[in-house]
């Protein structure tokens, strides 16, 4: 794949640094005024083919991919028993959980001790709503992603890249 063939989308905004995103699977280039996005394309060649590459294996695994057909009730149920699970182990505990579409994460913590879940994950394998909802459970004990917090992680979570991949695969399959 050639850089002169991608498509992309270029916006300008009132920002300093110029930056790349893949969030639904095309790239959009978001650049100071007067940035030419061709500087930043040479610049980051490598990572973006890269990537490229990597979502359109994404796109092909998800043809296999079963979505799971699950009311909201069934999905909340799941989340509540697997934080109840996961809290149990990390003896930790959160305030609230709320659902809602998010458009660039599975799920995300507060400071304030609530977990928010993408209801996009309504249609995944229990297995992964289980991993996303111990993943946040960690930022409990450590915020970032640190050793410490992968260790935490992968006590539970042994083959965790295994389920990373999978969640890339579901991103993009449900971005279509
Ligand atoms: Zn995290």
């Amino acid at each position: 794949m050639e850089l002169d063939k991608l498509i992309y989308t270029v916006s300008y905004r009132n920002i300093k640094y110029p930056r790349i995103e893949f969030i639904t699977g095309s790239m959009s280039l978001i650049l100071p005024y007067g940035y030419n996005p061709q500087d930043i394309l040479n610049k980051h060649k490598g990572w973006i083919l890269k990537k490229f590459s990597f979502i359109e294996q994404c796109l092909k695994d998800s043809s296999n991919k079963a979505l799971i057909p699950r009311t909201d009730e069934e999905f909340r149920k799941l989340v509540h028993h697997y934080i109840r699970d996961g809290s149990e182990v990390l003896k930790v505990r959160i305030r609230d959980v709320y659902f809602r579409k998010m458009k660039t994460k599975w799920a995300s913590i507060s400071s304030r001790k609530n977990i928010t879940m993408n209801s996009q994950m309504k249609q995944l394998p229990e297995s992964l709503i289980r991993y996303v909802v111990f993943h946040e459970l960690v930022h409990m004990i450590e915020h970032r992603h640190s050793k410490r917090f992968f260790g935490i992680l992968s006590a539970q979570f042994d083959k965790h890249e295994v389920l990373d991949q999978e969640l890339s695969i579901y991103w993009f399959k449900l971005q279509d």
